[in-house]
């Protein structure tokens, strides 16, 4: 059988830039705890996306409970929440013990309805903030989001784990809400074998959320907390690998939209099969090349031939107002988060494949058809 495609896998730099701050890390013996790597990549990363500062965390979920934390988010407080994402978004909320309201996506963007969410105002004028994601790389329209709680005066944390790469008109997401939270696990656009990173504008909250991810140790020398804390920092050999993947991040930036180039190229005259939408003020990382079909072939028989010949392909998120586990809370909006979910497929978009993998994927796509 033919090698294994996958979705998306860690792609580490073929220079050996990341071995380089992993032996630098062993040979001062700093393979823990926090060390320069740490100090390097958060600095490095802040520069990269523009802006102030970041706290490198262990993982993106950690990052949104932290972002959470900072803007006061707590017990029977209700946060917005976009449906159509990935559990992680959302259970940070319930951490913290608060309650979820969940708003649909709109067909331009994937992402974040703002009819819905000035809808939800409405309705929950007390609500504390706001969590917009940036799905598949794809970005949300974050001007009308950011108009909308501005009015309210509400913070938006930017859930960016999909979109490290993705440009707003310009601006990097996850710069433009109060915080934005970004993933390096193993299937995101770079890795650093699992972790996250939070940044804000906000230098003192960035530092107070250091503190709280170091389980809030007071200025003591002995061990004094006045806060409860979180043991969420990244260790001195990830950060040493988020380094070197950070410097090969805009090759990988490229093969994404490559890919999804290609498949556009390939597939798009295919009746009923559709692709993820691309706005003129969006320029996208492509982390997922994603298609919606609406005709006689369903995602499943897409899914199940790829499956066939050993190549991974995924349904678009299930959203969060669908899950067992979340059905008790409210959701503003329409179907189109369901009507996505039910007629999306995400296509193979690892970096390492080769035009001739691309081919042997859109033949046998086309295959169906026929
Ligand atoms: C991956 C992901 C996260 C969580 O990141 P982890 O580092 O796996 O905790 C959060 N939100 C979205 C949309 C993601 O895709």
């Amino acid at each position: 059988m033919a090698d294994k495609i996958w979705l998306a896998s860690p792609h580490m730099s073929d220079e050996g830039y990341e071995m380089e701050f992993i032996k630098e890390a062993f040979d001062s013996n700093w393979v823990a705890p926090l060390g320069a790597n740490v100090t390097g990549f958060e600095n490095e990363f802040a520069v990269k996306v523009g802006t102030k500062s970041a706290a490198a965390l262990t993982t993106g979920t950690a990052a949104i409970h932290l972002a959470l934390k900072a803007v006061g988010v707590d017990s029977g407080d209700i946060v917005f929440c976009q449906s159509l994402t990935f559990s992680a978004t959302a259970n940070p909320i319930i951490y913290q013990n608060a309650i979820p309201v969940f708003i649909d996506s709109n067909i331009e963007t994937w992402n974040m309805d703002p009819v819905a969410l000035e809808e939800a105002f409405v309705k929950y004028p007390n609500v504390k903030a706001v969590i917009v994601v940036h799905l598949y790389g794809l970005s949300a329209d974050i001007d009308r989001i950011i108009e909308i709680c501005y009015r309210f005066n509400v913070p938006i944390i930017e859930d960016a784990a999909e979109s490290l790469g993705t440009y707003y008109k310009g601006t990097h997401t996850g710069t433009l809400g109060e915080y934005g939270v970004f993933s390096f696990n193993g299937n995101k656009i770079i890795t650093t074998s699992g972790g996250g990173m939070l940044i804000s504008k906000n230098e003192d909250q960035i530092a107070k959320a250091r503190f709280w991810a170091t389980q809030a140790r007071d200025k003591a020398r002995h061990y004094q907390h006045s806060e409860l804390g979180f043991n969420y920092r990244m260790s001195n050999i990830s950060a040493g690998i988020g380094r070197g993947q950070l410097k090969v991040l805009d090759q990988r930036v490229a093969k994404k939209r490559y890919i999804f180039s290609y498949y556009k190229k390939e597939l798009s005259c295919l009746e009923g099969l559709s692709f993820m939408p691309i706005n003129d003020w969006n320029v996208p990382n492509c982390w997922l090349s994603c298609i919606t079909l609406s005709g006689a072939i369903r995602p499943l028989d897409v899914m199940i031939a790829l499956e066939q010949v050993n190549v991974e392909s995924r349904p678009v998120w299930k959203p969060m107002h669908m899950q067992p586990f979340f059905a008790e809370y409210d959701y503003i909006g329409g179907t189109v988060s369901e009507q996505l979910y039910e007629n999306g497929v995400c296509l193979p978009s690892d970096t390492k494949m080769t035009d001739k993998d691309l081919e042997r994927i859109c033949t046998l796509i086309k295959g169906l058809w026929k």
